[in-house]
């Protein structure tokens, strides 16, 4: 595969920015090799500069669930642009998205739109503590919720830690304020809580974990987190900002029937534009400024540009309900059809699915928490990727991401894809 106008545009892009990226994770610096650059993208297939065509899992790490350039949200979008790109005044499209997000998230009684995860996150937390009067939280190893102070904090191994930056330039004062405890040990949260529960403003969790790989919840961890913030009256944050209108068009909280005080989405909800929206129970919600005293604020929150893409996107989703079980039954049998040609292979991969999300571990045991998934093999990761790019298969070039389907990957998208995984296991199994 020839990438030589890629690399070009690499070496020239390093000059002026981190890594040559806006985002770590593009630069491909734990898989060798230099990222393809995009000219297009349509549907399900994504075209770099050196005219490549790839099948594309990545689907901008999750907002592209109608694949690229969809026609409906591309016409709204020429007609949204002509009337001006942002007044930083009202207008009746942030209505009309709320609207739809209400149908799908009744649980989100009052919102606000931002323009990214992390500041729907950070924001969302902001609220818990002003409504609470209480200063902690509870996160989980290996969810991520943007890149906000209190937020970029990891921690040891197993047992409780009130946290430690995981970058440099976050306070051990604003550190200190973050409890991590390893993702689906409901037992260590009733243990925290039991020891300084009337301190902790919120647990924010992704109820379906996509950061560290995917890892579903265990059947008692979200109804434990609910009971036990209910008692110690804490507010359970569902950061649903990859998982929303993913593993059910309702989020987690339609799938597993749990309702959070609070909910963050992002990513599909701006239907590839910068937007993000958190929001919950009114009587938190209504502490916002200028009904309350939390203040938060946005010069390009609510954009013409970012509601006219979610209104598009979520009016498809809304008019066509069945269509996130069919993106998911097209998940599950890829999910099955990786499995057996690894297996053809003898190497060992866990392949988790819940609705339309998936990911692939080198590893020979289900992965729980972080832990688990950070014990997977990464040698046998960096030639899998290497593999499938080569075969014109465009996946995170990490095992701790997330993949996607859109509603335009097609049997033939997927017949390639597995040909490719086919060989592309067999190159790793003759490596190991
Ligand atoms: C992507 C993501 C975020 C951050 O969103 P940005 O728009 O990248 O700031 C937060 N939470 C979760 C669960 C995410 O997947």
């Amino acid at each position: 595969m020839n990438l030589e106008k890629s690399a070009t545009a690499f070496e020239d892009a390093k000059k002026f920015m981190p890594g040559g990226v806006n985002s770590p994770v593009r630069s491909y610096f734990n898989v060798d090799g230099n990222p393809p650059f995009i000219s297009h993208a349509k549907g399900s297939h994504i075209f770099d500069i050196d005219g490549n065509e790839f099948i594309d899992y990545v689907g901008s790490w999750g907002p592209m669930i109608l694949g690229h350039a969809n026609p409906q949200v591309v016409a709204a979008l020429k007609k949204a642009v002509e009337n001006g790109t942002s007044f930083g005044a009202p207008t009746e499209l942030e209505t009309q998205l709320a609207k739809l997000i209400q149908k799908f998230y009744p649980s989100m009684e009052v919102m606000r739109m931002v323009n990214s995860g992390t500041e729907s996150t950070m924001s969302a937390l902001r609220v818990a503590r002003g409504f609470t009067g209480r200063e902690k939280i509870i996160k989980f190893v290996g969810c991520y919720h943007g890149h906000s102070d209190g937020l970029l904090v990891a921690a040891g191994s197993g047992a409780a830690t009130f946290g430690e930056p995981s970058s440099p330039g976050v306070t051990k004062g604003t550190a200190q304020d973050t409890i991590c405890l390893p993702y689906n040990n409901i037992s260590a949260v009733e243990k925290i809580f039991e020891e300084c529960g009337e301190e902790i403003a919120a647990v924010i969790v992704e109820p379906v974990a996509g950061n560290m790989g995917l890892v579903p919840p265990k059947k008692n961890f979200l109804p434990g987190l609910r009971k036990v913030t209910e008692k110690f009256g804490s507010l359970l944050i569902f950061d649903e900002v990859m998982c929303g209108f993913r593993v059910s068009f309702g989020g987690a909280q339609e799938k597993y029937k749990i309702i959070p005080d609070l909910t963050c989405l992002g990513k599909i909800v701006g239907g590839g534009l910068p937007c993000a929206v958190y929001g919950g129970r009114e009587d938190v919600m209504r502490n916002v400024s200028p009904d309350g005293k939390i203040y938060q604020a946005g010069t390009l929150s609510g954009n013409p540009l970012a509601m006219t893409a979610g209104i598009e996107t979520l009016k498809i989703l809304a008019e066509d309900p069945s269509l996130v079980e069919r993106i998911a039954r097209k998940t599950a049998d890829l999910a099955d059809g990786l499995k057996i040609k690894a297996q053809l292979a003898n190497v060992d991969v866990q392949v988790p699915q819940v609705g339309t999300m998936f990911s692939l571990f080198f590893s020979q045991k289900k992965i729980r928490d972080y832990a688990d998934a950070i014990s997977a093999n990464s040698e046998q990761f960096k030639i899998w990727f290497s593999a499938m790019l080569e075969r014109g298969i465009y996946l995170a070039p990490s095992q701790f991401e997330t993949l996607f389907v859109s509603s335009e990957h097609t049997k033939e998208d997927f017949s390639r894809t597995l040909d490719a995984a086919e060989e592309a296991f067999q190159v790793v199994g003759k490596n190991f």
